[in-house]
């Protein structure tokens, strides 16, 4: 999912198991500081804070910071989808 030049990232339900994700949002005045979304089953977790952005699939973790060029953002970005399609195929072999 793309939405303009950021990478993002699935927010409602895990990309693997389909589960739907836990939240926590932290907001300080009225700018957003911090996003936390995990899910229960803990494959797929996804957090943003003071604009460094974490998602972990399975055992692996990318991140990414607002400063990093749409060249690597889009290299990261087909990492996850390798490693979500990966284990999501895994996943209906068992
Ligand atoms: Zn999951």
């Amino acid at each position: 999912m793309f939405y303009g030049n950021n990478i993002i990232m699935f927010k409602q339900k895990c990309p693997i198991c389909d589960s739907k994700l836990e939240y926590d949002i932290d907001n300080l005045d009225f700018y957003l500081m911090e996003e936390h979304y995990n899910c229960p089953n803990k494959d797929y977790s996804y957090s943003y804070e003071y604009g460094m952005t974490n998602i972990t699939i399975g055992n692996k973790e990318f991140n990414y910071t607002y400063l990093d060029s749409n060249v690597k953002k889009a290299l990261i970005l087909k990492e996850i989808k390798l490693e979500t399609e990966r284990l999501k195929s895994l996943t209906r072999l068992e």
